[in-house]
């Protein structure tokens, strides 16, 4: 090697001394930080272990017993635990994550991808995407694609109540195949809803053989949650049985109250079908109330008939403890139990419920370009003995299905499983709840790189604290943050600290 002259040594110091700058720089701004002294949960069901985790941009490029290098951000964990973010698997927080500038019902409750496209109503894939770079969020997105959907742009939205012909059908193939191809996670129904009620099961079948030839999933609201729920959960089983492709029942439910207390029956008849090889499982919302159209409490569609009204008041809901939580055609209704709006309206319970239902449908008439919903209702129709039966079945995974408003369960289901479930409860351990939030909902619904805490995979984190985590969402409250998550990170960056957000936007939109 050539001598260096006095200049020349100069000169290359300087360079040197540049080099090592521009690192330091490159160093902050690719983002690496250490977060020590955490338990780290790892997702995959393991127990918890002490450590520490490193990140870099948006991966996790280090964890265990760590020592802080120079340069580097350094949070201290305080001893809480470290999750993989949680991953919602029945989810309808885009709207919400778009409109508010903090995107706060997710991250609150530490989630960081929510999973769309459900109850068989999705968008296209090309402008969900569009949408991701239009409208950044702080949660990443990962959709089905939507039944319903397929059949409002194959037969057109007004003529959907009625069985598809098979062209129909031939045309819903396509799309569906090509939006598979654009990364969509599988297929999702509806099944109870009206949009899709009326399709045969043939038609659903061969709409799943595409989704199963494609290497996909099945996801499904089946088609009743109360009075022929034995028939809809046989039609989801034929179709894991048939197609064997992974199924899943969406948001599973007793929600006839003589079936109440009926958790393990049903799950013994899931647990039947698993032996014989149909991959079945379910997600799962820790409230024993749901939040829908006032119109699924009539499983014939017979909106009109009191006898039918009659059978949804003593069996399907509670009047007296369900609020209705959007009504557009008489906003003072919101926020009062159907009880009490029939005392108001000095009429009985089933006599109100017909007259919501028909009064709404006036108001969609008469407004018909109204945007978002017209009536819901949050309505009381589960044991709290079946919730937890469902939760802590070994193949569920926890989901909210909620939104940014109504229901409690848009703010805060996660961290009641946490707080109630867990804590107080105490019906399972909280890495196995971890894992129903995180790896083995990631491997459920076909999510790679997410899921669980390890070297290589995408830095999406939840710092908490164990001991105090809890939601405080409820009806007439339902946008209240929890406590006890700390800090969320989305992609290796920090969205969420102290019940704040802190602006960033990181989502991305995650392709199968
Ligand atoms: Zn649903």
């Amino acid at each position: 090697m050539q001598k260096l002259r006095p200049l020349q040594l100069i000169i290359a110091i300087l360079i040197l001394h540049c080099n090592l700058f521009a690192q330091q720089k490159n160093n902050h701004s690719s983002q690496i930080t250490l977060i020590t002294n955490v338990k780290i949960i790892d997702g995959t069901g393991a127990a918890a272990i002490n450590g520490a985790v490193r990140i870099s941009g948006d991966k996790i490029i280090e964890l265990g017993n760590l020592k802080v290098n120079k340069q580097e951000y350094v949070i201290d964990g305080k001893g809480m635990v470290i999750a993989p973010g949680f991953i919602d698997a029945h989810s309808h927080h885009l709207g919400d994550l778009q409109k508010k500038l903090s995107g706060l019902s997710t991250a609150n409750q530490g989630i960081t991808t929510i999973v769309i496209g459900q109850d068989g109503e999705s968008y296209p894939m090309d402008s969900l995407e569009k949408d991701m770079i239009k409208i950044p969020i702080v949660a990443n997105v990962a959709s089905y694609v939507g039944h319903s959907s397929l059949r409002e742009e194959v037969m057109g939205e007004k003529n959907v109540l009625r069985q598809a012909t098979q062209s129909e059908v031939d045309k819903m193939k396509i799309i569906l195949s090509k939006e598979l191809s654009k990364g969509a996670l599988g297929l999702s129904t509806g099944l109870e809803y009206e949009q899709a009620f009326y399709s045969s099961r043939d038609e659903v079948l061969q709409l799943a053989k595409v989704a199963a030839d494609a290497n996909t999933r099945y996801i499904s609201h089946i088609r009743s949650e109360d009075v022929t729920l034995a028939d809809a959960l046989d039609e989801i089983i034929q179709i894991g049985k048939i197609t064997k492709m992974p199924v899943q029942i969406s948001h599973i439910k007793l929600a006839k109250k003589s079936d109440w207390n009926n958790a393990s029956a049903i799950l013994t008849q899931l647990e039947k079908a698993r032996a014989e090889g149909v991959q079945i499982t379910a997600d799962v919302y820790p409230y024993t109330f749901w939040n829908s159209t006032l119109r699924v409490l009539f499983p014939a569609r017979d909106y009109t008939n009191l006898a039918s009204a009659q059978l949804a008041v003593t069996q399907l809901f509670d009047p007296s403890a369900s609020y209705i939580v959007q009504y557009a055609p008489q906003p003072t209704y919101i926020g009062k139990t159907l009880s009490a709006i029939a005392m108001e309206r000095k009429e009985s319970e089933a006599q109100t419920l017909i007259s919501l239902v028909a009064m709404a449908a006036d108001f969609k008439e008469q407004h018909p370009g109204y945007k978002g919903s017209i009536e819901a209702i949050a309505a009381k129709s589960m044991s709290e003995a079946d919730v937890s039966k469902f939760i802590q079945w070994p193949y569920s995974v926890i989901c909210s299905d909620g939104n940014g408003g109504g229901h409690p369960r848009g703010y805060g289901s996660f961290t009641r499983v946490l707080g109630k479930y867990v804590r107080e409860d105490k019906i399972m351990n909280l890495e196995t709840a971890i894992h129903k939030m995180t790896g083995q909902t990631a491997s459920y619904l076909g999510i790679k790189d997410r899921g669980i805490i390890e070297v290589g995979k995408k830095a999406d984190l939840v710092l908490f604290n164990p001991e105090t985590v809890i939601d405080h969402a409820v009806i007439g409250n339902s946008n209240a943050l929890s406590t006890g998550i700390e800090m969320v990170w989305v992609n290796g960056q920090l969205i969420y600290k102290n019940q704040k957000a802190t602006g960033l936007k990181p989502g991305v939109l995650i392709k199968r």
